[in-house]
Order: structure tokens, then C-alpha cells, then sequence
């Protein structure tokens, strides 16, 4: 192995370690087969035989965008899938770990209090996609807890369910000053998180809150007027796309599409609407 290569490997090894110690902190005991591409990382950088122009050294850094994941079929290989809860929740607190670590954003690494990575049923058939923490979830850590939480709350108990069966996560993970829109760039920097995200819950029902969340999803710039009313498909899942709860607040008069787009969900689950 030539010095570059020698110290590539050298520098992988360290960025895999200090990884590693930081995931046994926050308390991970196991980690799931596609997350450690580190581990393979360092594989390749000890091989003679890969060129060290080929060793993806970026994928450990804070400075690469995050991975993105391959089509499901192809992503999780059946004996590789997370399938279990406790399965799937080491494989989120994972990805947590790796968001509470990520400054991709400089301007909103340095505003924010703390990152808000999602929460809910690891295994939730619903997954609602919002778009981006707000003062009061930077506050507490948690997506959907101010006002438009409540109002989402809401929404979630006249569809008969309870919010800890489900799985809620927005777009990026931190939030934009004065609550502004996110940047194009911060949502393709934020993007790999929410899709390891949706890989691992695995969730058979997604509901957009808000261009954004539509936007990002199903990689469209259509008007949310024109995506709404019918599903869209995300590997495996089907997509609705309705308005965000934030909106509501400053447009009642919408709830009454919001609750046509759900019952036009709860009718697909087969469920009484
Ligand atoms: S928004 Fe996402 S990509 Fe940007 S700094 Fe926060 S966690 Fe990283």
C-alpha cells in the first residue's frame, strides 16, 4: 500500500472509531448491516488492490451528503432488512446519532438548539412527512408539538388513530431561522436522512404535509392543488398529499380538503371512514 493509501486508511479508521464510540454513548449496542459503510470503507482502503481515488473517505465525513438509499427491493435484501422493533429501532437511533452529529448546513447547524429526527412506531403502516422543526420542536426535540402539532394531533384522532402507532419525521432535521422555507440545498442535504428513515419503518401509507414534504418525496415541483386527490407511489407505498397543518392554522377553510384527502386514505386501508 503507497502512503496515501496508507494514510487514507489510517484516517478511516480513526473517523470509524470515533463512530463507533460515539454510537456506544448514545447507547447502541448493534449495528444494522447497511450502516456501517464505514466498516466497508476501511475494507477497501486496506486493499492494495482499490486505487485510494476510489476509497469514498467523504461517506465518513460531515461534509458529504448522506446516502442515498437504492430502490427497496434492491435496498434491503430480505435477510438484511431490520424486521423486528428492537431491530428497527437500533437501526434509527443509528441515523439519529449521525443527525445529532451533522453541521451539513452551516447556518442552521449553528441556529439550531438541538436536531429533531422524528419519533413514533418504528413499525407505523402511516408515516406522516412534514417539512421542516419549527421554535417549539427545536425546543423540545420532538416534530409536531407546537400549535400545527396539536392541530395534527387533531387530525390523527378523527382518523381513529393514536399518534404512538404511527411514525412522524420531517424533511430536515433542523429548523430554518424565523421558520422560513428550507433551501433547496438543505432539503438535498437533509434528503438521505428521512429516506433511511422511510427505509427502515418500511411504512405501507405516506401522508405529505405540505409542498415540501410532496416535493421532496415524489421529486416533483407540481403545485400541491394538482398532487392532491390521488396517490403517488414511493417504492412500495402509496403517497397522499395534503396540506400542512401549519397552513391550516392560517387557512381554516382548507381542513375540509385535508379531510377529504384522509378519508380518501382511511377508504384505501379498508378502514370505516
Ligand atoms: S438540516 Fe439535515 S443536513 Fe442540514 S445540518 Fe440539519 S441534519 Fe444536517
Amino acid at each position: 500500500m503507497n502512503t496515501t493509501a496508507s494514510n487514507a486508511a489510517a484516517s478511516v479508521r480513526r473517523l470509524v472509531r470515533q463512530r463507533l464510540e460515539s454510537l456506544q454513548r448514545a447507547g447502541v449496542e448493534q449495528l444494522p448491516r447497511r450502516a456501517p459503510l464505514a466498516l466497508d470503507v476501511v475494507t477497501e482502503a486496506d486493499s492494495s488492490s482499490v486505487p485510494p481515488t476510489s476509497v469514498p473517505l467523504a461517506a465518513t465525513t460531515t461534509e458529504s451528503p448522506p446516502e442515498r438509499p437504492l430502490p427497496q427491493d434492491e435496498a434491503m435484501p430480505r435477510g438484511a432488512t431490520p424486521r423486528s422493533k428492537a431491530d428497527r429501532e437500533t437501526a434509527l437511533a443509528v441515523i439519529r446519532c449521525e443527525v445529532e452529529n451533522c453541521t451539513r448546513c452551516p447556518e442552521l447547524a449553528a441556529t439550531r438548539t438541538q436536531t429533531v429526527f422524528g419519533v413514533g412506531n418504528p413499525q407505523a403502516k402511516v408515516c406522516f412527512l412534514g417539512e421542516a422543526p419549527g421554535g417549539d420542536e427545536d425546543a423540545q426535540g420532538e416534530p409536531f408539538v407546537g400549535k400545527a402539532g396539536q392541530l395534527l394531533n387533531k387530525i390523527i384522532e378523527a382518523c381513529g388513530w393514536q399518534r404512538e402507532e404511527l411514525y412522524i419525521l420531517n424533511v430536515i432535521k433542523c429548523r430554518p431561522p424565523g421558520n422560513r422555507r428550507p433551501e433547496d440545498v438543505e432539503v438535498s442535504n437533509c434528503r438521505g436522512y428521512f429516506e433511511r428513515q422511510l427505509e427502515i419503518v418500511r411504512p405501507q401509507y405516506i401522508v405529505c404535509l405540505g409542498a415540501t414534504a410532496a416535493h421532496a418525496l415524489l421529486d416533483t415541483t407540481q403545485a400541491i392543488g394538482k398532487l392532491r386527490g390521488e396517490f403517488h407511489s414511493y417504492g412500495k407505498a402509496k403517497a397522499v398529499v395534503t396540506y400542512h397543518p401549519a397552513y391550516l392554522l392560517r387557512n381554516p377553510a382548507a381542513k375540509r380538503e385535508v379531510w377529504e384527502d384522509m378519508k380518501m386514505l382511511m377508504r384505501e386501508m379498508g378502514q370505516e371512514v
